[in-house]
């Protein structure tokens, strides 16, 4: 009996340590080693336990729990991986898994309950209990959410023609084929259903890279939000910052909006020897927490995130990782360094064509970006480079043409030609 209460705590710490591993696929990052080991040492801990015992070697027993754990943990995964198009992992069958994330793993709920009969072993018995009983709970905690309140918006001219154009003209059929839940067409004008804080957020890595739509109206009014809450937040602390990537992109080409396929805000900090990780860290941390967004630190990459929905308590925390949407800004750190004899502002991770620098990082030189300045941005006003033009040149070369970034080739080629024609919806 005391066995058996050992592997059920065994399996839900493997569990837990699985899903807050699943923060750096969504992130775009590959898992770190460490995190990593500490989840396979995990596993490991539960299968044997489960399948040794002083008789010897309980094969059934060994062959059922491997084999829940890489299934049912693929299942868990799917919505992580579908989130990182670039790592090639995100194939179609991550995809359907991904879109049927919510109870995917009570699939699992038969064969569970079979090899519970088949094999008299109490701690695998215990085991797979626990199992199913966070699928269970996952299911019903979604469930629920996907219950809450949701605001209608409704679709621009815009929207609807790049929606019109995507689906061929034939919305409902789309909307089925690709479990468009958020689409509205019931009441003869078409609405999107919004996410809120309450709520998953939309999707949005799926409708809009590989569908090719345009950010939803409920997800760039977060992105708002959520943008001048941070750079509120930055000045308040007194961090030097500046609106970096596709945010400054729209900022200066598109009068200060978001591009229309906008997947997150980008904001990049500058640390020194007096704003240090420790205290850009704890002074988010405390911010978010207190005023109810999710930060995640990654302080070996050197960032931050910080994402429109509430954060949950444990053991719900991470469980997060799990959603198929985020509404998210990245905090990018960058350092002065010296490079081939000039000052720059230097990053540890790649971002558009920025320069390598000596010590193996990408920089800009530092004139482009201070003393900062402001850019008219969502309403508000937020700090940008000081030669806004001259960075976005070093990023992306001639920025004055429309580059469908993030969006799969298919959909951007259909897209490209409604962005040429305008607003008229394309039949
Ligand atoms: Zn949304």
């Amino acid at each position: 009996m005391f066995a058996a209460l050992i592997a059920s705590a065994l399996y839900m710490a493997t569990y837990l340590s699985f899903v807050r591993l699943l923060r750096y696929p969504r992130n775009w990052y590959p898992p770190s080693l460490q995190a990593s080991l500490t989840t396979g040492v995990l596993a490991a801990l539960t299968v044997a336990l489960v399948s040794l015992s002083p008789d010897g070697l309980d094969r059934p027993a060994l062959a059922v729990s491997v084999g829940f754990i890489v299934v049912l943990f693929y299942i868990i995964a799917a919505p992580a991986i579908a989130f990182w198009p670039a790592s090639g992992l995100a194939n179609r069958a991550v995809e359907f898994l991904a879109k049927h994330g919510d109870y995917a793993g009570l699939w699992l709920l038969a064969p569970a309950i079979f090899a519970g009969l088949a094999i008299s072993n109490i701690k695998l018995q215990a085991f797979l209990a626990t199992a199913m009983a966070i699928e269970l709970t996952w299911f019903l905690r979604q469930l629920w959410a996907g219950r809450q309140r949701r605001r209608l918006y409704p679709l621009s001219n815009n929207d609807l023609s790049v929606l019109e154009t995507q689906a061929k003209g034939d919305l409902v059929a789309f909307r089925q084929r690709h479990g468009i839940r958020e689409l509205m067409l019931s009441t003869g004008a078409v609405g999107w259903n919004g996410c809120g804080k309450g709520t998953p957020a939309c999707p949005f890595n799926l409708y809009v890279n590989r569908l090719g739509l345009n950010t939803a109206p409920c997800c760039r009014d977060h992105m708002k939000d959520l943008s001048h809450y941070v750079a509120d937040c930055l000045v308040e602390m007194g961090v030097v910052h500046w609106l970096e990537g596709g945010s400054l992109l729209g900022a200066v080409r598109e009068s200060g909006t978001l591009l229309d396929w906008e997947d997150d805000i980008d904001i990049s900090v500058l640390l020194d020897d007096d704003m240090t990780w420790k205290r850009l860290a704890s002074g988010l941390a405390e911010r978010s927490a207190r005023d109810g967004y999710y930060v995640d630190l990654f302080k070996k990459k050197g960032f931050v995130s910080i994402s429109f929905s509430p954060p949950k308590r444990w053991p719900f925390r991470w469980e997060r990782n799990r959603l198929r949407g985020e509404i998210r800004a990245d905090i990018i750190i960058y350092r002065q360094a010296i490079s081939h004899g000039e000052t720059v502002l230097e990053r540890r991770s790649h971002k558009g064509a920025m320069p390598a620098t000596e010590s193996g990082g990408y920089g800009v030189p530092q004139e482009i970006v201070m003393p900062t300045s402001t850019v008219p941005f969502l309403g508000g006003k937020i700090a940008c480079p000081n030669q806004a033009e001259a960075y976005l040149c070093i990023l992306y070369g001639d920025y004055s043409e429309v580059e469908y970034t993030y969006v799969d080739s298919g959909p951007a080629n259909a897209r490209a030609r409604i962005d040429i024609i305008g607003d008229t919806p394309v039949q």
